[in-house]
């Protein structure tokens, strides 16, 4: 661990530090964010109303809406002067939001990541090949920082130029490699394709996030480049990546780090706070960030909470992976779908491959679905690696008959009809270096 005093904290203890500093932040926000004086004057709250844990409920939701009303610093809490560095979501979902960094933020940052790098096995005087983005993307400079302060050797080659990753991790021989997880597949099948085995790689742990994966990706890429991955979760306005981190020993959960960050899980529609194990979505107070502290921050993630001990000693809550985040449902024909949902339909067809894009149309009034996904190697050596038109599909009852079973398992587990495409081994979309993207909605084109 990192810092073992504070990831093992008696639970006790934990809660009582959270308190203070939760008043601490809602005196500081009050003074010095207008729009937070303003939502607590308007609901009624004045900063000394928070006696602990059990007033956060009380307060309204931050949302991203908030961040983009006041674009660029308008929810800054320090003069422009004392922000360190500036950063920007990848806009994902629509226009970038800004965040920024005091000197102690990133600190703070660094510290989040290096325990986080620390429980994906990590360990000073390691290696870290660093294929995050770098640029006003967190997960770059954010894991870069985190490496150095805990000790490790940082190598920054950022996403991309994927030829030359291939080189200097055979030359440079690092043993940590971080990236989003369809980049370390597309790494793993490069290497694949150049009959580069992975014993022979120098890699032992990835440490991969920045959108969401399954235990199907996790497998393909742990045989794939020959490490035990964990996942890394983060999102820039909280700070960035290494809010949360899975331990390398359970891989049950990412721990989140609790003394900065607080989170909560609320119902999607009413915002009620839901019971452990509840699956909603996660809010997070930040306890001790100084440019841009966020009151229950709505991040549209969902997922669930869970504080049962962990047998790698680290007390802090652990959530579950991420099921999708709200703004990627899509909802067919009023049936609510997550691409997540659709790729653990796709692991438990030996046939194909989490390799698979849905795209989304409007014919007339009703909206069709269609999921293009790629056989498996071996299949497509069985069916003689025909090319796989419709025409041959139907004329091939082992084509046709595959085609017919993914589409009835995502009827049966989701409820929603799709039309199925079967593609060839390497025909799906793959990542370049950053997040990839699996939906393509052309409903709102
Ligand atoms: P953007 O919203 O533009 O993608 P960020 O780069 O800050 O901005 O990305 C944060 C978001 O990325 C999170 O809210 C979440 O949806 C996703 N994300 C980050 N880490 C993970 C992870 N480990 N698993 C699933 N999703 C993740
Ligand atoms: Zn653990």
């Amino acid at each position: 661990m990192y810092q073992p005093e504070l990831e093992t904290l008696p639970r006790e203890t934990l809660r009582t530090l959270q308190g203070e500093r939760l008043k601490r932040i809602v005196a500081y926000v009050y003074a010095r964010v207008p729009f937070y004086r303003h939502l607590m004057d308007e609901a009624g709250i004045g900063p000394e109303a928070v006696r602990g844990l059990e007033d956060l409920p009380r307060f309204p939701f931050t949302k991203k809406d908030h961040l983009r009303e006041h674009y660029p610093f308008g929810l800054f809490a320090v003069p422009r002067e004392e922000v360190a560095r500036i950063h920007a979501s990848s806009g994902t979902t629509g226009k970038p939001t800004v965040v920024g960094y005091t000197k102690k933020d990133l600190g703070v940052f660094a510290e989040v990541v290096a325990r986080s790098l620390a429980a994906a096995g990590a360990r000073p005087g390691m290696m870290l090949h660093n294929a995050y983005g770098y640029g006003l993307f967190t997960g770059g400079l954010g894991l870069h920082g985190g490496a150095e302060a805990l000790g490790m050797t940082v190598v920054p080659v950022s996403g991309g130029m994927t030829e030359r990753q291939l080189m200097l991790i055979q030359d440079f021989r690092p043993e940590v490699i971080s990236c989003t997880p369809s980049y370390a597949q597309t790494l793993a099948e490069e290497f694949r394709k150049r009959g580069v085995a992975p014993e022979e790689l120098s890699l032992e742990y990835a440490v991969l996030g920045a959108e969401p994966w399954t235990e199907a990706i996790r497998k393909q890429v742990d045989e794939g480049l020959g490490v035990r991955s964990t996942n890394i979760y983060g999102l820039s306005e909280i700070i960035g990546p290494g809010v949360a981190n899975e331990c390398v020993e359970e891989r049950q959960g990412s721990h989140i780090w609790e003394d900065h960050f607080l989170p909560e899980v609320v119902d999607p529609q009413t915002g009620e706070p839901l019971p452990e194990g509840k699956v909603g979505v996660l809010v997070f107070t930040t306890l001790t960030k100084e440019a841009l502290p966020l009151l229950r921050y709505w991040t549209g993630d969902l997922t669930f909470l869970t504080r049962e001990p962990c047998s790698c000693g680290r007390t802090h809550v652990r959530m579950g992976p991420i099921l999708g985040r709200t703004d990627d449902m899509l909802i067919i024909r009023g049936v609510n779908v997550y691409p997540t949902q659709v790729e653990a339909v796709l692991l438990g067809i030996p046939e194909v491959e989490p390799y698979y894009q849905i795209v989304v149309r409007r014919e007339g009034t009703l909206d069709e679905a269609e999921l293009k996904v790629e056989v498996s190697e071996r299949f497509f050596q069985e069916i003689g690696k025909k090319a796989l038109s419709d025409e041959v599909i139907e004329a091939d009852h082992r084509l046709h008959a595959l085609r017919e079973k993914v589409a009835h398992k995502v009827k049966d587990t989701i409820g929603v009809t799709v039309k199925v495409s079967l593609l060839a081994p390497g025909e799906a979309p793959r990542s370049e270096g950053g997040k990839l993207r699996r939906v393509l909605d052309l409903r709102k084109a």
